[in-house]
């Protein structure tokens, strides 16, 4: 999908890598130009990770061509050119683009920059024109750059791909031109660096190997995984570690269909605004109108929840709530669909089944700031477990020019609680930074972005504030005053989806599970397969398995290198290695998946280690 086109504004706050990147797009094209004169180039912004530039081009460009490509860019780089920005009028604009002189290194008589004058046109009046020029080559740009060539430390063009120009299907198709640019060579090299330990570390490749899921097109569909068991013991574990956390700070657990009426979509809002991102509904014949419900137009139409919160919302309706119920913590592992576009669908990171850690919590605006503070903690507490060292709260707050549009039209409401959230997040010391104008239609956001141990940047999940909804459901509890009030609602899902959230891990961890999450955490191996070892070997994984610990035992008469090599290669986390002189003593030889021999521990304290570890959540 193409960007809508930027402000002035917006492309004043790119920050000082866009600018190397959109600087690097304006040496690519007086690259490409030196080397075919009549390239016509399109659009070049920075995106994420680099940039890119379409141009339309009779040679098509192949990797094959990055080599002498990039050595024009080099030369260009070396000369180390300035930026030079010039403001034109509309008139001289459109006449250079006329001579062929705008995206180019000379005037080209009867080749015009056709998407130049595609490009003037969308620039609306009143608004100044200019151009950056570096050496020969004048582009029609609004900036800005950095300020010479030589300031693009390191680069590297990266792929090619086809894109219609303006990203509409009448208009000619291009070809997009990707690459990056850093601040210098170091960054560069750490970043492919990164690249391709991501690669090796793929959660659908590891996801596969250890056979944590599948994706089966066929007959389940795109994008709704199969958890194989030892991914559903994964899923398990951080169920049990939500319950556990949530519990300990006062929610309560509650369970909500798969699907709800037509009615309950509308009056969340999601209906019609979000219907594209929703399954088509289901038409059920219901035979007679048993009560009112029924007959209300579509009473027979049913929807997949692409949300658990209008779920949420009818269990807080279901009973009379006075302010001594709040603040009300549903919580609820909730299954949600949605129906992302089939090339969207990525491994485990874009589904369209997702279950999701979710909660919300119901709450007074004098209770609000313990709670969202609660939640904050309860963040930093998983990041921890985790091992999650850098994270930032993104924290989108409303542009009061689009209220009633873009913006649930309450004034009031909407700076109250963005100075409530602002508060507790600058007096908590949270890492987080303010975006202005993307906050949800409902109130503030916060998204929640983590890196994984490589530097790779994820979306974990998204807190919300909503003082709207909870009115359209007719929520309300009956205050001290005795007078109904409506709550302030937070959602919440601090472990995101289990899909995002393991896919997150796999490529964390690259696989190498801790004890208490690893699918297989024990595998007892005998040397050798006479009977008294055998049982004493099963004895100790029957002992593991009482305490619920994943035990699994190996009692073949293979070589036990090999046996212990085929451990290391599935990845289990311990391995208990047993022979008669171990037998003889009670004892076991204790292995660690990546650390080796650890020597001869006695029975009952290597178990009990095992033990004390998986209740810590330790390695
Ligand atoms: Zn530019
Ligand atoms: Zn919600």
């Amino acid at each position: 999908m193409e960007a809508e086109r930027k402000t002035l504004n917006d492309r004043e706050k790119m920050n000082e890598l866009e600018r190397i990147r959109h600087s690097c797009a304006h040496v690519m094209a007086t690259a490409i130009l030196r080397l075919w004169p009549e390239a016509q180039f399109a659009s070049g912004p920075p995106v994420e990770n680099g940039f890119y530039y379409d141009v339309d081009l009779p040679h098509r460009i192949s990797p094959d061509d990055f080599p002498r490509i990039e050595e024009e860019m080099k030369k260009e780089i070396k000369a180390n050119h300035p930026f030079e920005k010039m403001v034109v009028s509309r008139d001289q604009a459109l006449k250079d683009a006329e001579s062929g002189r705008l995206g180019a290194l000379i005037e080209r008589p009867g080749n015009p920059s056709r998407f130049k004058i595609g490009n003037l046109s969308d620039i609306p009046e009143g608004e100044a024109i200019s151009y950056y020029k570096n050496g020969d080559f004048i582009d029609l740009c609004a900036g800005p750059h950095v300020m010479r060539t030589g300031n693009i430390g390191g680069f590297k063009l990266t792929s090619v791909a086809s894109a219609y120009y303006k990203g509409d299907e009448r208009n000619p198709q291009l070809q997009r031109i990707y690459g990056t640019a850093f601040k210098n060579k170091t960054e560069l090299e750490a970043y492919f660096k990164m690249l391709e330990e991501a690669k090796r570390r793929d959660h659908r490749k590891i996801g596969q190997e250890m056979g944590l899921f599948t994706i089966d097109p066929d007959f389940t569909g795109p994008g709704l995984p199969l958890w194989l068991p030892k991914g559903g013991a994964i899923l398990e574990e951080l169920e049990k570690l939500a319950k556990e956390t949530e519990f300990a700070a006062g929610y309560v657990r509650v369970k909500t269909p798969h699907i709800a009426r037509e009615r309950m979509y509308i009056t969340s809002g999601h209906l019609p605004y979000y219907a594209e991102s929703m399954f088509p509904p289901m038409e059920l014949n219901e035979g007679e109108v048993r009560n009112k419900a029924e007959a209300q137009p579509n009473a027979s139409k049913y929807y997949l929840k692409a949300m658990n919160c209008p779920h949420h919302h009818r269990v807080f309706a279901a009973e009379p709530r006075s302010y001594r119920d709040l603040p009300l913590r549903l919580a609820e592992y909730g299954t949600c669909y949605r129906y992302e576009q089939s090339g969207e669908l990525f491994g485990l990171m874009r589904v369209r089944s997702l279950n999701m850690n979710d909660a919300h919590i119901y709450c007074t605006p004098e209770q609000f700031a313990d709670e969202f503070n609660g939640v904050n903690e309860m963040y930093l507490k998983y990041f921890k477990t985790f091992g999650i060292e850098k994270y930032v709260m993104r924290f989108s707050t409303h542009d009061p020019s689009k209220l009633g549009q873009k913006f649930v039209d309450e004034p009031e409401l909407w700076i109250k609680t963005e100075d409530m959230v602002r508060e507790v997040l600058k007096t908590s010391g949270i890492n987080y930074v303010e975006v202005p104008n993307e906050a949800a239609f409902y109130g503030p956001k916060i998204d929640v972005q983590v890196w994984s141990v490589i530097g790779r940047e994820f979306t974990l999940a998204t807190n919300q504030v909503d003082f709207a909804v909870p009115s359209k459901f007719g929520l309300v509890y009956r205050d001290s005053d005795n007078t109904e009030k409506t709550p302030l609602c937070i959602h919440r899902a601090p472990l995101g989806t289990h899909e995002r959230f393991i896919g997150f891990l796999i490529e964390h961890y690259a696989g190498n599970f801790p004890l208490w999450l690893a699918p297989e955490q024990v595998r007892v191996l005998t040397i050798g397969q006479e009977e008294p070892l055998v049982n004493y070997a099963k004895d100790i994984v029957r002992e593991l398995r009482t305490h619920m610990v994943r035990a699994e035992g190996e009692y073949t008469n293979d070589k036990i290198n090999g046996k212990i090599q085929t451990a290391e290669l599935s990845k289990v986390h311990t391995m208990l290695v047993v022979g008669p002189r171990d037998m003889a003593a009670n004892a076991v030889s204790l292995r660690v998946h990546g650390k080796g021999n650890l020597g001869v521990k006695p029975r009952a304290e290597a178990i009990e280690n095992i033990l004390t570890s998986i209740r810590q959540r330790g390695g």
